[in-house]
């Protein structure tokens, strides 16, 4: 009984009142040659670590006859061992929780602190996905503002959360779509803010610190048991596929995402694999620092072309301005390559790809600009 053609919407079915017309996340997935519209890292992993895995994901599927570890102690362990080395600030595997991506740790978090009756705020154009974790797990949202350079209004946020006291703060550094870090400064002030409001929790998403010139915001995290850091491995570890993110917060925070996780959410194999590539931590850094290089190299062509271009700690660029931004889109697609439109008026976004990706890029938006005028 597939495919009943009476009833071909889901807003036909009663479905909860808050999703009904609305439209999944998603970009497009087209299938054409140069593809920069997601923020993946462009390098397949190395062979060397595609091995690894394999063996790895085989001692791992000798024990799929049974549950995985539900609380992920060595890869925590691997992860904290990770942060800890990197941003030079000492962590345990009781700081650091694990989940499919960084937008379940974040679902997670709001099953947790957020939900009906609670409220989150996040300061847009940022990541649409906090928006929508709040919606599905029915946390109201508060958009909060931010400047026409696409920097923080301190003052302008810390008078919202003042305002509508809600009980979980986003501040996504670098940014994304926009590509700017936000100030430790800044994020301290938000945390001072949204303690004297509530207190409420400051969720920190560190989903491109790696590509940043900058350092993470890990050290904050002494003395302020109500900040989260998350993290990912689908940017700088190039393993979108994996579906691995993390957080590193407070060991009460950890303690306290225990009541909504599902149990064995993590799978043996996802397990294995992400300790496979720790192992490679280093070779896969290698990387970011070419993807940096590029970044920049992005950031100065767009610039001699004359489009405008806002400050990028991120493995993507955000440029413009367009009278319309997604006839803008379309016409760079015309020419077989994909970016993104985030529906940030007069703005698009490209991720650095390899040096090649970027050429072909380059020289499409050349063209494009051509055709548009200035
Ligand atoms: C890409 C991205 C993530 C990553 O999500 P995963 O579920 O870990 O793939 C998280 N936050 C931001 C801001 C992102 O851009």
């Amino acid at each position: 009984m597939t495919g009943n053609p009476s009833v071909s919407r889901w807003d036909e079915l009663p479905i909860r009142d808050e999703l009904r017309g609305k439209s999944p996340y998603g970009a497009p997935q087209l299938d054409v040659p140069v593809r920069l519209n997601t923020n993946e890292n462009p390098y397949p992993l190395p062979e060397a670590l595609v091995e690894r895995i394999a063996e790895r994901v085989r001692e791992a599927a000798r024990d799929l006859n049974r549950y995985p570890d539900r609380d992920a102690v060595r890869l925590r362990t691997e992860l904290a061992a990770y942060l800890t080395k990197s941003a030079g600030y000492p962590l345990g595997m009781e700081n650091v929780w694990a989940a499919n991506g960084s937008n379940e740790v974040i679902q997670q978090l709001l099953q947790t602190f957020g939900g009906p009756g609670r409220t989150a705020i996040g300061f847009e154009p940022s990541y649409s996905m906090h928006a929508l974790i709040a919606r599905g797990t029915g946390t109201g949202w508060i958009s909060g503002p931010r400047n026409e350079d696409f920097t923080i209004d301190l003052a302008a946020a810390e008078r919202a959360i003042a305002e509508h006291k809600p009980d979980v703060v986003f501040v996504t550094t670098p940014n994304n779509p926009t590509g700017n870090a936000v100030p430790p400064e800044t994020v301290l002030a938000l945390y001072e803010a949204a303690q004297a409001a509530k207190p409420s929790m400051v969720i920190v998403d560190e989903a491109y610190i790696e590509f940043s010139h900058g350092a993470s915001l890990l050290p904050l995290l002494d003395g302020r048991p109500h900040l989260v850091i998350s993290r990912t491995m689908s940017k700088a570890f190039g393993a979108a596929g994996l579906r691995l993110g993390y957080l590193a917060a407070h060991p009460a925070v950890v303690d306290a995402v225990q009541l909504v996780r599902l149990p064995y959410h993590l799978s043996a194999v996802t397990q294995a694999t992400a300790l496979a590539a720790l192992e490679h931590t280093d070779t896969l850094l290698g990387y970011v620092e070419q993807l940096k290089a590029e970044r920049d190299r992005l950031v100065t062509e767009l610039r001699a072309i004359g489009y405008e271009v806002t400050e990028s700690d991120a493995n993507f660029v955000q440029f413009g301005r367009f009278a319309d931004a997604h006839e803008a889109w379309r016409k760079i697609l015309d020419r077989g390559v994909l970016v993104r439109d985030n529906g940030v008026p007069g703005w698009l976004r490209v991720s650095a790809g390899t040096p090649q990706e970027n050429d072909a890029f380059l020289d499409a938006v050349r063209e494009v600009k051509k055709e548009l005028g200035s």
